[in-house]
C-alpha cells in the first residue's frame, strides 16, 4: 500500500474511532485557549485523572489570563501543590504576564508567537493551537511517539535527532490529511491529533497493548509483525539512583519551624522543615540534626528526637526516602533560618508533596500530645 493511501485509510478510521470513543474530559468541553493551555501544562508528566480536579480548581479560582498573571506567588504555588514540577507553573504565570504585556491579555493565534512564550515547545503550541483554533498543526509526545513508531514499524530510537524529525514529518502529514477529510464536517484538526493521543492512553499502552481491539491494527507493522513489546525503541534507561534525607519537624511553644526554598532549586518556592541529604546508609540522626545551619546557639545537644514518619516519594530518577523525626525545643533557638507556624496554618502555605505528609504527621503527633 503506498504512504498516501495507508495515511489516508489511517486517518479515517482515527477519527471514526476518537468519534466513538473519546472520553468526556472537562477541558474537552471548551476550545478556550486559555483552558486548553493549562490542561496541557498539567498534563505533561502527570496522568489525566490526576489533573482533573486540579484544573477544575485553577480555572475556578484564576479564570482568566489576567488572573493568572496578577495572581501572588504563593497562590499559584498552593494552586499545584501536590501536581509537582514546579518550573511549569512559574512558566505559566510568565506568559501569562507576557500575553497581557503584548498581545493585551489576549491569547496569540500565531504558532510562532505561542511557541516564543515561556514553557511552551513546539508539542504543546502545535496542541492549542489545533485544538483551539483549528489549525493542522502537529503533535508529537510520549503517547504519540508510541503509536506512530509501532504503526510504521519504527526500530530506531526516537530521540535520535533524524528519527524525531521523521515522526514530526508523519504527524504533520497526518493531520493535513485531516483537514482534507474534516471540510464540511464537525470535526477539527484537533481531532486526529487527540485520537492519537486517546489511543496511546487508553489502547496503544506501553505494555499489553489491546490490538484485537485497535481500529487500525489491519495498518500497523508491529501487530503484524509481532513487535508491540520492543517499540518504540528507548535505548537503555539511566539506572534508578537512591537518595536519603533527614527532616527535622522542630517544635517550640506550638509551632514549627519552616522554610522556603530558594529561587532555582528543585521545588523552589515551596515551603519545607530543616532537612539534610545524608549517606545512603549512614548518618546518626542526633548527628545530623546538631549539624543543622538554621539552629546555632541553642541547647540542640540536649533536645530529644523521636521518630515521626518515613516517606518514599520518586523524582525523575531519583529514589528519595525522606525519615522525619520530631523535636520539641524548651528554649527558643537564637538563631534560625525560616518561619515560625502553627500547625492549624499549614494549610495555607504550598508544601512539597513528600513534606506535606510530614507535615500531616507533625500536626497529629501535636493533637495526640505526642
Ligand atoms: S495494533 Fe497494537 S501496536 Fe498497533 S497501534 Fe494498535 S494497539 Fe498499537
Amino acid at each position: 500500500m503506498n504512504s498516501h493511501l495507508k495515511n489516508s485509510k489511517l486517518v479515517s478510521a482515527l477519527l471514526d474511532w476518537f468519534a466513538a470513543n473519546a472520553r468526556d474530559l472537562p477541558w474537552r468541553r471548551t476550545r478556550d485557549p486559555y483552558a486548553v493551555w493549562v490542561s496541557e501544562i498539567m498534563l505533561q508528566q502527570t496522568q489525566v485523572k490526576t489533573v482533573i480536579p486540579f484544573w477544575e480548581r485553577w480555572m475556578r479560582e484564576l479564570p482568566t489570563i489576567e488572573a493568572a498573571a496578577k495572581a501572588p506567588s504563593e497562590k499559584i504555588h498552593k494552586l499545584w501543590e501536590g501536581l509537582g514540577y514546579y518550573t511549569r507553573v512559574r512558566n505559566l504565570q510568565k506568559a501569562a504576564q507576557v500575553i497581557v504585556e503584548k498581545h493585551g491579555g489576549k491569547f496569540p493565534e500565531n504558532f510562532d508567537d505561542v511557541l516564543a512564550l515561556p514553557g511552551i515547545g513546539r508539542y504543546t503550541a502545535g496542541a492549542i493551537c489545533s485544538i483551539a483554533f483549528d489549525q493542522p498543526t502537529p503533535i508529537l509526545d510520549g503517547n504519540v511517539i508510541r503509536v506512530l513508531t509501532r504503526i510504521f514499524g519504527i526500530a530506531e530510537n526516537p530521540k535520535e535527532k533524524a528519527t524525531n524529525a521523521r515522526l514530526w514529518n508523519i504527524a504533520e502529514e497526518l493531520v493535513q490529511n485531516s483537514k482534507l477529510k474534516i471540510k464540511n464536517s464537525k470535526l477539527c484538526c484537533s481531532h486526529l491529533n487527540q485520537s492519537l493521543m486517546e489511543l496511546g492512553a487508553l489502547v496503544c499502552t506501553p505494555r499489553n497493548a489491546q490490538c484485537l481491539i485497535c481500529p487500525v491494527k489491519k495498518l500497523c507493522v508491529a501487530f503484524k509483525e509481532n513487535r508491540m513489546e520492543e517499540l518504540p525503541n528507548l535505548g537503555k534507561r539511566e539506572a534508578a539512583t537512591a537518595r536519603r534525607f533527614m527532616a527535622f519537624a522542630i517544635e517550640h511553644a506550638g509551632k514549627f519551624l519552616v522554610r522556603q526554598r530558594p529561587a532555582g532549586v528543585v521545588n523552589a518556592h515551596l515551603w519545607e522543615f530543616p532537612n539534610v541529604e545524608v549517606g545512603i546508609k549512614s548518618g546518626d540522626p542526633q548527628e545530623v540534626f546538631a549539624e543543622l545551619d538554621a539552629l546555632r546557639f541553642t541547647d540542640r545537644d540536649n533536645a530529644k528526637l523521636k521518630q515521626l514518619c518515613t516517606v518514599k516519594h520518586s523524582i525523575t530518577r531519583y529514589r528519595i526516602t525522606l525519615e522525619a523525626f520530631l523535636i520539641s525545643l524548651n528554649k527558643h533557638p537564637l538563631k534560625i533560618e525560616g518561619v515560625w507556624i502553627a500547625p492549624t496554618k499549614f494549610d495555607s502555605l504550598a508544601f512539597s508533596s513528600a513534606h506535606k505528609k510530614l507535615a500531616s504527621a507533625a500536626a497529629k503527633s501535636i493533637l495526640s500530645g505526642r
